[in-house]
């Protein structure tokens, strides 16, 4: 664990009368001691640290596990009560999310009905919301290869070719270019599919002077590109290019008024209100934006719900959109960094209006 998140959790567990987290969820676990592998706990303490994995991870844990001690089980939640038992804890944080009720009940009857469990989530969150500068690099690299492999495939943007070949290309080309796997199913939308805000690429077949959505990222050491663009497909009616205007007013607007300590909630209502008043409000149904990381999704939301004021160091993205159904849509995402004086982009591909 870096130590600022050392430092983070000591106090949590201070603030809380804690004697220990638990975390069973993987990408808090990678987050926390390096582990990739597929099962395991990490059981973080104020002056011990243990990474509990079966047979089949000990030599990568081993390898990758930051942790003061390993420990090989065959039962995971048997040996992490045993642990805290011999530890003397009694109240362990836990992320609620990270376990089904059926594990909970699990852990809670495996002799160990007065260990407290402690859920923390929101706290834990907000500590995996500011990214050290290992993981901007990161996922700063994983931006990068949207943009090499979106040049590489622009070529085949044209009537007639499909959303699923499309869609197919443009993984290939993020895994030739070293990413790791998609972030998620891709979404061409083209056409009156360009309605759907999350339509995945389907057979349909790009036709002339209509808009085409792409969403699309990849991922780098475990982190996440997040980025939709928007084009034209010959020539483009007139109000379809008015709505492609209006959501990248929308999209600039918002990153002007990024920047720390405005409120995440104020900063959707500057996209959501500019949108609104051209009388396109209920068009936009979703939040403009979301934290991105070791997750596709995850905190801080950057919608009407949004609690959190941005803070340096966030990743967040801005993403804008416009859904007429049975006619099209727009969306325009950028993933940022949040800087002490405003923001950095760290997704390449130019956003103005573009028609192929
Ligand atoms: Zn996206
Ligand atoms: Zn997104």
């Amino acid at each position: 664990m870096h130590t600022a998140a050392k430092l983070y959790c000591t106090q949590i567990l201070d603030e809380l009368a804690l004697d220990a987290f638990a975390f069973f969820g993987l990408k808090n676990i990678r987050y926390c001691c390096n582990f990739t592998g597929t099962d395991g706990v990490y059981l973080f303490a104020r002056s011990n640290s243990w990474f509990l994995s079966d047979a089949r991870y000990q030599q990568q844990a081993q390898q990758q596990v930051q942790a003061d001690t390993l420990i090989c089980y065959q039962h995971k939640f048997d040996a992490l009560t045993a642990l805290a038992l011999a530890q003397d804890f009694k109240r362990i944080g836990f992320v609620a999310a990270e376990l089904n009720v059926a594990e909970f009940c699990a852990l809670r009857r495996r002799g160990a009905e007065n260990l407290e469990w402690v859920a923390v989530e929101e706290k834990i969150n907000a500590l995996r919301g500011i990214k050290t500068s290992s993981e901007i690099e990161a996922l700063q690299q994983a931006a990068d290869l949207n943009a090499k492999a979106f040049a590489t495939i622009e070529s085949l943007i044209k009537p007639g070719v499909s959303e699923q070949t499309l869609a197919l290309e443009l993984e290939i080309a993020l895994r030739r270019l070293g990413g790791e796997e998609r972030a998620f199913d891709f979404i061409v939308a083209s056409g009156p599919r360009g309605a759907l805000p999350h339509g995945v690429a389907s057979t349909r077949q790009l036709a002339s002077n209509e808009l085409v959505t792409f969403d699309f990222g990849t991922r780098v050491q475990g982190y996440h590109s997040d980025e939709t663009i928007t084009l034209g497909v010959g020539y483009v009616p007139v109000d379809l290019r008015r709505i492609y205007d209006l959501v990248l007013e929308a999209h600039d607007l918002a990153l002007r008024w990024v920047k720390p300590g405005l409120s995440l909630a104020e900063l959707d209502a500057v996209a959501r209100e500019h949108i609104t008043r051209a009388g396109y409000g209920e068009n936009f149904g979703h939040g403009l934006g979301h934290g991105v990381g070791l997750e596709i999704h995850e905190y801080p939301s950057v919608s009407s719900r949004g609690k959190d004021q941005l803070q340096a160091g966030m990743v967040i993205t801005i993403e804008p959109g416009i859904y007429l159904p049975g006619r099209g849509g727009v969306r325009i995402e950028d993933t940022i960094l949040v800087t002490a004086d405003g923001y950095r982009c760290l997704t390449q591909i130019p956003k103005q209006y573009r028609a192929l």
